[in-house]
């Protein structure tokens, strides 16, 4: 008997709600609350008609406000709190959490507003406090970051001495057939693909022009893509938690005809972040973008394909050279007809649901701030393998990289 509370009614939360709900005896009681009480009244209503499930409660809260989410908290009295909201709200609702003693996770680090910026360093400033508290905070629990922490850590434990190259790979090969749509929040991707690249090699962080660095990568399934080497979250906390690691570096897809909305949307202004006085009226030219672009979480009707995201490694096992690819395909399509959202919220959400059943049923354990990958890899791998995300390895084949 558990009660869940997820902050955030988007695409990622419709599904994590969806396979919760689907587990009535681990997630016994679930509320929705987030800024629109209405989207989280659609997920229930869905829920309701799926799964006969009529007890999912809803709220509204502006997860910005402090003294409100301690409140929202305190009536419902949740075992774990997942937000599926947006990074901006990280800080205020792990304040939150530690006001009321209550288990945390999420899937993006915290950006602040005025400036994209994707680093750890704010979020794990709260580990002394989270320990002070006696409860635990779960950092990244989406797919990438996510997922991709948990196959590099399995990879650690169960297949390698020493690792040394860590390459992880994100393909969609999905179409929607719109001209230009992002698959999660446009706000939060323009501004992560739009940064300058960086990788890590020999301890130091070296920086390149977006999309300056580009490969053909072959992937499982969709075939060869160009993939082009973009900053991750999650390469800060993997060379952290893997000191052996010499070099680590995110690839993603990209096509044509994406990459030339996206020039244009920089070219004319409409990337950018700071305030600008329009009619008199204060806005931010990337929120008034996000308006007018396809919302991600009606992108599912439609979509065809599928996403292929894993890790390409290379080290030593047993003082032998050895590769080692762990990843997993999903198909829009399928993720569609179960959850009524595309493949890449259901790769997120999924990995949520699951991270939050770790907590509860104490497979994951500590007080403080944690990344995905100081935990033990191998129950959470066995429920994505039950929950629709099944992963495949290839160990000695080339990894291209
Ligand atoms: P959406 O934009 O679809 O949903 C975000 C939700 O948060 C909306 O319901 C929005 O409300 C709500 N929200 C925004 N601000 C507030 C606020 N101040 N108070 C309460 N609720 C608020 O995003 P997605 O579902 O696509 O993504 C959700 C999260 O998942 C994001 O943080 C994203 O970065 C992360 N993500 C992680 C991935 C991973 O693999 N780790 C991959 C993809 C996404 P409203 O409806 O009113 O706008």
């Amino acid at each position: 008997m558990s009660k869940v509370l997820i902050i955030g009614a988007g695409g990622v939360a419709r599904v994590t709600a969806f396979k919760m709900a689907s587990q009535k005896r681990t997630f016994s009681e679930i509320m929705i609350a987030s800024r629109t009480k209405s989207k989280c009244d659609a997920i229930a209503k869905d829920i309701a008609k799926k799964y006969k499930r009529n007890d999912i409660k809803t709220k509204k809260i502006d997860a910005e406000n402090v003294p409100a989410l301690i409140r929202l908290i305190k009536s419902f009295k949740p075992d774990v709190l997942v937000h599926l909201a947006l990074p901006y709200q990280d800080l205020t609702i792990m304040e939150a959490c530690l006001a009321t003693k209550t288990p945390y996770l999420d899937t993006a680090n915290y950006e602040p507003k005025d400036e994209a910026k994707f680093e750890y360093s704010w979020q794990w400033a709260y580990h002394d406090r989270f320990k002070e508290a006696g409860i635990m905070a779960v950092l990244g629990c989406g797919f990438d970051p996510g997922v991709t922490g948990v196959f590099t850590k399995h990879a650690a434990k169960h297949h390698f001495d020493e690792m040394h190259y860590l390459d992880i790979v994100d393909c969609n090969g999905g179409d929607h057939g719109k001209a230009f749509a992002t698959n999660f929040n446009p706000e939060i991707n323009i501004r992560e693909i739009t940064q300058k690249g960086r990788y890590y090699k020999k301890g130091k962080w070296i920086e390149t022009e977006p999309f300056a660095i580009k490969k053909k990568l072959t992937y499982p399934n969709i075939g060869k893509r160009d993939s082009y080497l973009l900053y991750h979250e999650e390469l800060e906390s993997l060379v952290k938690h893997f000191p052996s690691i010499k070099q680590a570096r995110f690839w993603m897809t990209f096509g044509k005809e994406y990459l030339t909305h996206l020039r244009v949307i920089e070219n004319i202004g409409m990337a950018r972040i700071d305030t600008i006085k329009y009619k008199g009226i204060d806005i931010v030219p990337l929120q008034f973008l996000k308006e007018v672009l396809p919302n991600p979480g009606d992108l599912g009707e439609n979509y065809s394909g599928e996403t292929s995201i894993g890790c390409r490694i290379k080290g030593v096992k047993n003082g032998k050279a050895k590769t080692y690819y762990i990843w997993n395909n999903c198909s829009h399509q399928a993720a569609y007809d179960e959850t009524g959202a595309q493949g890449v919220s259901y790769t997120t959400g999924v990995p949520a649901m699951i991270g939050a059943k770790m907590i509860l049923q104490k497979k994951w354990k500590g007080k403080g701030v944690f990344n995905v990958e100081e935990f033990n890899p191998d129950p959470f791998l066995k429920e994505l393998n039950k929950h629709g995300l099944q992963w495949h390895e290839k160990v000695n084949a080339k990894l291209e990289l």
